[in-house]
């Protein structure tokens, strides 16, 4: 529901297959393997972009998939790699691993930074013209390419948030300090979500602030939508406390004031501890009596106070100026994420299976790295049944198979091939 979080998948290339081929030449009756080698596949590499602010496109496209590598062709020609897929992010968002929820990358500093690596392009059968093996018919399937499903998150909202009951002129503020464009009106819940705005102070100098949409009583509960909201404000560093300080709608301005509080108290301790300065918004609709009724008791417990007009930007000239000269002295907030550990991928030389026994009795071995390979060879070929041989006993399948009693004759299964196993 917030604009800030987005969850996609994405998948980077697969390296293309090696190529199995023949260089043939007049008056020669078989030539060598000339086959070549596969393309990489296109990596997956997340950018920061300091023209977007926002994960909004990321709800309408969800799916990123980088191209493959090509296929490797004869007259040991390689296939070419896959270009990379670039995806484009505001500065400071954060990679999770959808499941875990812990954080592959962080897009804050100006590094490309790779998140799904394309597969390794397979080899062609020119790889394997080894004097013993004068006549190769295989060659290596491409590595597929890494896939993951992630969660985007904007990093650090707001170094400001704005806070109050509705209607206070909250959106209005923002709206008028900063080049944002919330929602105005003169009814509840205005704002769903929160709007960032960018608050300029000088050529260089400027902060972020966050209008939250109004909090309601029980929010801390997490009763309504209130609950995800403090979860913003939680990370502002100072909070900008908006009243009504003219009670225009029956409100009492010092009941407003306390019930907010009580709820960041209820939702944070830590929160509640944030420095406040207090905006009595709306002074241009209310007497200096209650102005000064407000100032009283809020410079009574020594918070800063500033009485202002949203509508006409009283009281504002010096304010952008305030806030950030009080950020610059207020440490940044940490929040501590643990870190990402890339799970063990099958690699190359991975050669794990799993033997089971079918209804039928035939032995099914499960080897997603065996049955490529099988994929690739011509079993009519010695060399090649002689390589694949080689790859059974080397991975241990063959004596697994002989100490659980395999006999003579017995089927051996793997993925859509099936042999006789013979001694
Ligand atoms: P929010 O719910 O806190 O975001 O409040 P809004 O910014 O949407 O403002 C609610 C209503 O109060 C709107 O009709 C605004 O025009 C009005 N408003 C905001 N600031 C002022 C102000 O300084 N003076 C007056 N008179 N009205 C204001
Ligand atoms: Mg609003």
């Amino acid at each position: 529901m917030f604009v800030d979080v987005a969850k996609i998948k994405i998948k980077a290339g697969d390296g293309g297959n090696g190529a199995v081929s023949f260089h043939r030449e007049k008056y020669v009756a078989a030539g060598g393997p000339d086959g070549g080698d596969g393309g990489k596949g296109g990596n997956v590499i997340f950018q920061a972009d300091d023209n977007l602010s926002t994960l909004m496109d990321f709800r309408y496209k969800r799916k990123y998939v980088a191209q493959n590598g090509e296929p490797g062709r004869a007259s040991k020609c390689s296939g070419k790699n896959a270009p990379d897929l670039i995806i484009r992010v505001p500065r400071g968002t954060l990679v999770k691993d959808a499941e875990s929820g812990l954080v592959m990358a962080d897009i804050s500093g100006d590094e490309p930074v790779v998140v799904a690596k394309g597969g390794r392009g397979g080899w062609g059968n020119t790889h394997f013209a080894t004097p013993t093996r004068q006549i190769p018919r295989f060659a290596k399937p491409g590595l597929p390419g890494e896939e993951f499903e992630i969660r985007l998150e904007l990093k650090l909202i707001a170094d400001v948030g704005l806070i109050g009951f509705p209607n206070v002129g909250k959106s209005t503020l923002i709206s008028v300090l900063s080049a944002a464009k919330p929602k105005i009106a003169n009814y509840h819940f205005t704002t769903l979500s929160p709007v960032l705005g960018v608050v300029k102070v000088g050529p260089e100098a400027s902060f972020v602030a966050a209008d939250i949409p109004g909090l309601i009583e029980g929010a801390s509960e997490g009763i309504g939508l209130g609950h995800d909201f403090l979860r913003h404000v939680e990370r502002c560093r100072l909070l900008l406390h908006v009243v009504d300080v003219s009670g225009c709608e029956g409100r009492d301005p010092i009941e407003d004031f306390e019930k907010i509080n009580t709820e960041l108290q209820n939702f944070s301790q830590q929160l509640a501890t944030r420095p406040q300065i207090v905006l009595g918004n709306k002074c241009d609709v209310a007497t200096p009596e209650q102005i000064e009724q407000f100032r009283q008791y809020i410079e009574g417990k020594g918070l800063v106070f500033h009485a202002i007009s949203a509508a006409t930007r009283q009281g504002l000239d010096h304010l952008p100026g305030e806030v950030y000269q009080k950020l610059q002295e207020l440490p940044p907030i940490v929040t501590y994420e643990p870190e990402y550990v890339r799970p063990e991928k099958p690699s190359d030389t991975g050669r794990s299976y799993i033997i089971t026994r079918a209804d039928d009795a035939a032995w099914v071995i499960e080897a997603p790295w065996l049955e490529r390979i099988l994929m690739g060879s011509d079993m009519d070929d010695y060399e090649s049944l002689q390589y694949f041989q080689r790859q059974l006993g080397e991975s241990g399948i063959l004596d697994e198979l002989v100490s659980r009693g395999v006999q003579e004759n017995d089927t051996i299964r793997i993925g859509d091939f099936e042999f006789d196993y013979v001694f």
